[in-house]
């Protein structure tokens, strides 16, 4: 059996924890024999990216799951990363119609040139399915006021990894995401304080007793949520439910073999101070 590593090198979301990086909006690498993806490089992937030990240009694939800043504003970056600084076509990038095309209301928010970059440039909806290295993806359908958005299943050998992306309750949210072995949810609010387009801690609750992984991951908090305390929403979510879930903190690893193992970073310094985490490698 292989391993699987996965580095959340945010856990913030939304406008105002991206604009204050009460939490970093980073986004999530994936490692594994065969890929090393980053998904979702929102403001400051490139530098946490670097501050974890985790080189960007060894990269081979770049998701963009919406065209909203938290997610996309570093992916130019990484995908020059990833194509040595523009001189090799190589890797993937896959990300939502409205990155790649635009939308009614936004032009494309990772440039012609860009796009043109890697070795692969995917349009993703839900079902499509794609490979990088040697594990299938596949995008998953979510409603959220960007009408394209997508999340993702990631299928490793040594299981699936579902991630949300930013999306409300609606019937069936989880269709992709059931029997997934980890689910990642973008729960930007807390319990009792609903927003539009976004999921709360009670949403959370619904979907993980639906999809019944083998551990759910709480992330991408907006600043109620972080005000609200996300551990305490994380084990709300657990008695709810009988599922083992944990809250992401900025620099969270896990790795997934046969076993689950969670570690968290030895320095958790959540605000903007690169001088006091660069070098931590967590
Ligand atoms: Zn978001
Ligand atoms: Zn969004």
């Amino acid at each position: 059996m292989g391993q699987v590593k996965v580095v959340f090198l945010g856990s913030g979301g939304g406008r105002f924890a991206m604009v204050t990086q009460k939490r970093r909006t980073a986004g999530i690498r994936f490692l594994g024999d065969s890929f090393d993806v980053h998904l979702d490089p929102g403001p400051g992937a490139l530098v946490h990216s670097w501050g974890a030990g985790l080189d960007p240009r060894k990269i081979n694939g770049v998701l963009v799951s919406h065209a909203h800043p938290d997610h996309y504003t570093d992916a130019e970056v990484l995908v020059e990363a990833m194509t040595a600084g523009a001189t090799r076509r190589r890797g993937v990038l896959a990300a939502a119609k409205s990155v790649l095309k635009g939308s009614e209301s936004i032009d494309p928010v990772i440039s012609r040139y860009h796009q043109s970059l890697p070795r692969l440039t995917v349009d993703v909806e839900g079902g499509t399915k794609f490979e990088i290295g040697k594990i299938a993806i596949f995008g998953a359908e979510a409603r959220h006021s960007d009408v394209g958005t997508v999340g993702f299943r990631i299928e490793t050998d040594v299981g699936s990894i579902g991630y949300t992306s930013d999306s409300e309750f609606y019937e069936d949210v989880c269709r992709s995401h059931r029997d997934v072995r980890v689910l990642i949810l973008c729960v930007l609010r807390p319990s009792g304080e609903p927003w539009r387009g976004h999921m709360t801690t009670d949403d959370a609750i619904e979907i993980v007793n639906d999809a019944k992984p083998e551990l759910a991951v709480l992330t991408h908090f907006g600043m109620k949520m972080i005000l609200r305390g996300p551990d305490d929403e994380a084990r709300r979510v657990n008695k709810e439910t009988g599922v083992d879930v944990i809250a992401a903190s900025d620099g969270m690893r896990m790795i997934l073999d046969d076993t689950i193992g969670i570690s968290q970073p030895k320095i958790q310094n959540r605000r903007l101070g690169l001088d006091r985490y660069l070098g931590n490698d967590g």
